[in-house]
């Protein structure tokens, strides 16, 4: 039997027809910097938050980077992040100056706990970085009197996590809980752009900083700049600015979203029950009465096994993460983890994205379980 075309891949992007028109009416105006585009998709992904301010970046790692930078982290610096994430999120502590300390995972949800936060804390600790792995909110309560009362700031990776919910609000609206918030719109993320990223400001006085280091330092407006003979470059700054093509195609995501938002859970509910009942795998929980999932983990035995079984017959399964804190890169911060260990030799990614259907959850479910039982 012919496998469906849908179960070969991991992830892939969900365009719903109106990108390319959008796309092409950006393409010719001609303006493929920052520009009025980006500001309207600034604008639109603020409402659709509840939040005052958006900034709009390249890529959700310069959004950290960024937001690492306006919140004053560098040089010597710890930040707390856990190992089991995207490289990106260390790269860009990295790029800060600053040094990742690596932090255990709570093994329910893949994420930082409160005690795991409060375990890796240090005299130099100034950040925390909870990754919303799989776009589930990440619940720092525990240790939240302690990190307000060092001024230890949070900078959430929300990347996987656009449109979820924490308690009442959506992820991102918590800035006067002092949380820095930012998300990517890459390829296979909940809303794309293509390539692109956002960080949630706390103040507009950060708002005011983040824009700076996005432009190279250079304050004034666009329409300003070229209609002046000079311009006034005021602090250091960097060249994340998001293009008007991606903002075009972010702007006809967002208009959509609403039903990406019920399609995700779906799939995700779709395979919870597919999956019941199958002897030794375990599926990861993402809260999914609050989340808008990125994915669908399971726990299996003899992982690597099952994964050269799955990929042979052509079903795209994944790893993410290979821990950080064993990468060569990081050598220098390195620390034993046994939990995060455990968890990242049985995790993998089932095939996820909007265009499954029941039929290939079930494809992709009977495959396992007949890999599992091998
Ligand atoms: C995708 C992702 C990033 C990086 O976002 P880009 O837009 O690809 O730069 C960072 N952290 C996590 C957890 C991610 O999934």
């Amino acid at each position: 039997m012919a496998l469906p075309a849908a179960v070969r891949v991991n992830a892939r992007p969900y365009l719903h027809g109106s990108e390319a028109d959008a796309f092409v009416e950006a393409l010719n105006q001609g303006q493929y910097g920052h520009g009025p585009i980006t500001e309207a998709f600034e604008r639109e992904v603020a409402a659709y938050l509840h939040v005052p301010d958006v900034v709009a970046v390249e890529s959700g790692t310069a959004a950290l980077h960024l937001a690492l930078l306006a919140a004053g982290i560098g040089d010597g610096d710890e930040v707390v992040v856990p190992s089991l994430t995207f490289a990106a999120s260390i790269q860009a502590i990295v790029a800060a100056g600053a040094r990742p300390r690596f932090a255990e995972i709570d093994p329910d949800t893949l994420c930082l706990s409160g005690s795991s936060v409060l375990e890796a804390l240090t005299p130099n600790t100034r950040a925390v970085m909870p990754v919303l792995y799989g776009g589930r909110a990440v619940d720092l309560a525990a240790a939240a009197p302690v990190l307000a009362e060092r001024g230890i700031v949070v900078i959430e990776d929300a990347a996987q996590a656009f449109g979820s919910w924490h308690g009442d609000r959506k992820v991102g609206a918590h800035a006067e809980h002092g949380t820095l918030t930012c998300f990517s719109f890459g390829p296979i993320k909940n809303l794309t752009c293509g390539q692109g990223g956002a960080v949630v400001p706390r103040s507009p006085q950060e708002a005011d900083k983040v824009r700076l280091l996005r432009m190279l330092g250079i304050g004034q407006s666009q329409a300003d700049r070229i209609r002046s003979t000079t311009y006034g470059v005021d602090s250091f700054g960097l060249r994340y600015p998001m293009s008007a093509l991606n903002a075009a195609i972010g702007r006809a995501q967002l208009a959509r979203f609403d039903q990406i938002e019920v399609a995700r859970p779906q799939l995700w509910r779709t395979y919870r029950d597919a999956l019941a009942g199958i002897d030794g795998v375990v599926l990861v929980d993402v809260d999914i009465e609050r989340t808008v999932p990125f994915n669908c983990v399971v726990r299996v035995p003899h992982r690597d096994q099952v994964f050269a079984d799955l990929q042979a017959q052509g079903i795209g399964v994944g790893v993410h993460y290979p821990p950080n804190h064993l990468q060569s890169a990081f050598a220098p911060w390195h620390r034993p983890l046994p939990v995060t260990e455990q968890t990242a030799a049985e995790i993998l990614s089932l095939p996820f994205h909007p265009e499954m259907t029941e039929r290939d959850v079930r494809a992709v479910v009977d495959l396992l379980r007949a890999a599992v039982t091998r």
